[in-house]
């Protein structure tokens, strides 16, 4: 019996011996492969198809996959992954889009593009607006008015749903929330800013709601109170997503329309401002080699 337990027991050492063995040799293995491991791809966005075929034409490799009515472009840059993705429109698809394309692939990186109006009398339409910061538009608790008070847009106050998780009505949540463009991302925007030939660039606050603002007083108020040169309708639904994940995000815009300034809609300006993000995206990608 002792003879068995022992010879057992042997059996189980050298099984055990070379488990180990085994382990750390495949620990290895994997730091090894570690080190080769794919590189987290570099996430754009764009919600019409206008938005983002450029885009995904100039990738190499490109496989198509779908999510709901997410479009997702797989492709490489350079070598390095990118993926393009066709949001839709509006901030809702804008978020779940997002949070969808962090679960499953997780990016490293999230730039948003697209089309915007101008708030801003001295851009023009096919100028650039590099979102340093984005806020939201449609955010506000409305004065306390009676039946028959009226409605005064100007009085409402910035809510800011983040500030807490609660539900009261603390005066940290009547202010604006703003969300800061990754400085790195914007780094690599402004050093290639001559590349783009069709406008100037330039760093902006970018506004998104679901409303297309045609109000001139309206236009004048944000630009003047929230301070935004551009808005359109999903920048700060995707920065708001990217930073509860912590992930590095800007949002690049080119004016397609500006009422301040009689600048009518042209949708052609999002071919070369996809041409533009590419090089953004090249120049981004070689800081990271
Ligand atoms: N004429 C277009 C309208 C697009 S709707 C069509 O019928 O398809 C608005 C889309 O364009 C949104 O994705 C938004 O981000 C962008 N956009 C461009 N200019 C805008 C503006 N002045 N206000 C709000 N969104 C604007």
């Amino acid at each position: 019996m002792k003879k068995i337990f022992f010879n057992k027991l042997g059996v189980i050492t050298i099984s055990a011996v070379l488990l180990l063995a085994l382990g750390g040799w495949s620990a290895n293995s994997a730091s090894v492969a570690g080190t080769k491991k794919a590189k987290k791809p570099i996430l754009i966005e764009g919600a019409m198809p206008i938005e983002v075929q450029n885009f995904a034409k100039k990738l190499q490799n490109v496989k198509e996959e779908k999510s709901g009515k997410f479009e997702f472009y797989k492709g490489t840059l350079d070598h390095y992954p990118v993926i393009v993705v066709k949001t839709g429109k509006g901030m809702e698809n804008a978020a779940a889009a997002t949070a969808v394309a962090i679960e499953r692939y997780k990016p490293i990186a999230i730039i948003n593009q697209g089309t915007a109006g101008g708030h801003d009398p001295k851009l023009h339409v096919a100028d650039i607006v590099l979102g340093e910061k984005t806020v939201h538009l449609a955010s506000f608790k409305t004065e306390i008015k009676g039946e028959g008070q009226g409605v005064d847009t100007t009085q409402w106050k910035p809510m800011d749903l983040m500030a807490s998780e609660g539900s009261g009505s603390s005066s940290d949540a009547e202010k604006i929330r703003y969300y800061d463009a990754d400085q790195d991302l914007l780094s690599a925007a402004n050093a290639v800013k001559d590349q783009y030939t069709n406008g100037k660039v330039v760093e902006g606050t970018i506004g998104s709601a679901d409303i297309w603002n045609n109000e001139l007083d309206r236009i004048k108020y944000f630009h003047e109170n929230f301070g935004t040169s551009a808005e359109e309708m999903e920048g700060f639904s995707e920065a708001q997503i990217a930073n509860e994940y912590n992930i590095p995000f800007l949002d690049i815009r080119v004016l397609s329309n500006n009422k301040t300034n009689d600048g009518a809609y042209n949708p052609n300006t999002a071919g070369p401002c996809q041409d533009y993000v590419y090089n953004v995206v090249k120049k981004y990608i070689s800081t990271k080699k």
